[in-house]
């Protein structure tokens, strides 16, 4: 059921080491990209892959490259944002721990195509082995002639630099990412400029997910059909790619495998890599169900701000189109399964907990909105609802609504909202009776 591609060799071992991993061809696409390939062949070949990116927007990665201005006389940068911080998504480090120099092979590739001599690693600064790992693998790249000056003999010059973050959720968010790693704190930029136009210290900038890059190498190696060959491409993109155009890559397009965190009070909950398009029941049966006595009763299908959707989609196809037309999103890839002994009122509450302590204060939506709603949640929660509380929850929530400066803030109203609509008797036992109706939580009610 797995089909192991940007986890390929993960259970090898020694595969972290360059020795095993070049064993086992690697660093073979790097070669291929510099000295088969032009940097515009590179770009293409991602591009008709039809790659999108891992990291939650879903962008396509080759469009990204053209994006960059190669005759642009000032530096150009590849920014790496590895700086994983959603909550229920794991799959990054994992990513980082195992096969940390197909990361380096995809990151060398995507310099070489838009033209960089410099990349950036923003590391989410809780992550001590994958800082491990991926140290190693700098330094073990470096002795190896694959990083530095003329890089396998060819003209092609390039260095990486890893940078910790401090833990800041934000710091997930590109151009946030980018102040943060100049030296500012980390707020999100107006766009445009893009980061593609004026991203790092005002230069042209491609920031791109670590399970992004992980799959360039084996793009590159295999080509653009072989990568379309499972998961849920579109045909029209297919038609497309072979006549050279009209550019797609969007809507319904889902080619490739997707590593999935997957969460919850589960028997085998775990990190999975599965072809996209595969039915969300599949994922919930690799990672061997809920434990004994326990029902389902919602999913988060892709991190912490996709909204809950409910068992009826439980065959849905995990791709881009259908989570969104199902109301949600598949987001970070983070999947955690609800159970029916978790209060999706102390679910909410938690979820907007996190994000109100994540704000980043710039814009008053999110930062007076955010705890505007843990108070009034946090009342429903604990037996201390006052009346109307049920009706503020909606009134904050459409006052933060497609009202924020960037993601994180239209996060807030995301669980909560779809807590409420899954879950409206359960909301009203809180309020009427001042208790938990699953009997998780007693409290008593002084509202
Ligand atoms: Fe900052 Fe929140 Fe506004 Fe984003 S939405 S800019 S995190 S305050």
């Amino acid at each position: 059921m797995q089909e192991f591609r940007v986890l390929m060799g993960h259970d090898t071992p020694g595969y972290a080491s360059i020795g095993v991993y070049r064993d086992h061809g690697g660093y073979e696409a790097l070669r291929k990209a510099l000295h088969q390939m032009t940097p515009t062949e590179v770009t293409d070949e991602v591009y008709w892959s039809g790659l999108r990116g891992r990291g939650g927007a879903g962008f396509c990665t080759g469009m990204k490259w053209r994006f960059i201005d190669r005759s642009s006389p000032v530096p150009k940068y590849v920014v790496v944002n590895a700086d994983e911080g959603e909550p229920g998504t794991f799959k990054d480090r994992f990513i980082m721990e195992h096969v940390p120099h197909r990361v380096i092979e995809g990151i060398l590739i995507a310099c070489h195509a838009v033209g960089a001599a410099k990349a950036y690693i923003y590391l989410r600064g809780e992550l001590a082995l994958c800082r491990e790992r991926l140290l190693t693998a700098i330094e073990e790249a470096r002795r190896a002639g694959l990083l530095g000056a003329s890089v396998l003999g060819s003209d092609f010059d390039v260095d990486i630099a890893l940078h910790r973050g401090a833990g800041a959720y934000i710091c997930g968010e590109e151009t946030a990412l980018l102040d943060s790693l100049e030296g500012r704190r980390a707020q999100p930029r107006l766009k445009p400029p893009f980061p593609a136009q004026a991203g790092l210290y005002g230069c042209p900038t491609v920031v791109n997910n670590i399970e992004t890059l992980a799959n360039v190498p084996l793009i590159v190696e295999h080509g653009a059909e072989w990568y379309r060959s499972v998961g849920a491409p579109n045909p029209a993109v297919d038609a497309a790619a072979r006549t050279g155009g009209p550019p797609s890559g969007f809507g319904p397009d889902s080619p490739g495998t997707r590593v999935f965190s997957v969460s919850g009070k589960l028997n085998n909950p775990g990190v999975f890599e599965v072809p996209m398009g595969t039915p969300m029941s599949a994922l919930f049966g690799l990672a061997g169900g809920l434990r004994e006595g326990l029902e389902l009763r919602a999913v988060i299908p892709g991190g912490s701000s996709a909204p809950m959707i409910g068992p009826e989609h439980f065959e849905i196809p995990l791709t881009f189109q259908t989570l969104a037309d199902a109301g949600s999103m598949l987001g970070s890839g983070a999947v955690v399964f609800i159970d029916d002994q978790t209060c999706p009122v102390d679910l909410a509450l938690n979820l907007v907990e996190f994000y109100e302590h994540e704000s980043c204060g710039k814009c008053t939506p999110c930062r007076e909105g955010g705890q505007w709603m843990r108070k009034v949640i946090q009342r429903i929660a604990h037996g201390q609802c006052r009346e109307g509380d049920l009706e503020l929850v909606r009134h904050v929530s459409d006052g933060i609504k497609g009202k924020c400066f960037c993601a994180l803030g239209e996060s807030i109203p995301a669980p909560v909202n779809s807590s409420l609509a899954l879950f409206p008797e359960h909301w009203q036992y809180h309020i009427e009776h001042g208790s938990c109706p699953i009997g998780a939580k007693e409290y008593s009610h002084v509202g």
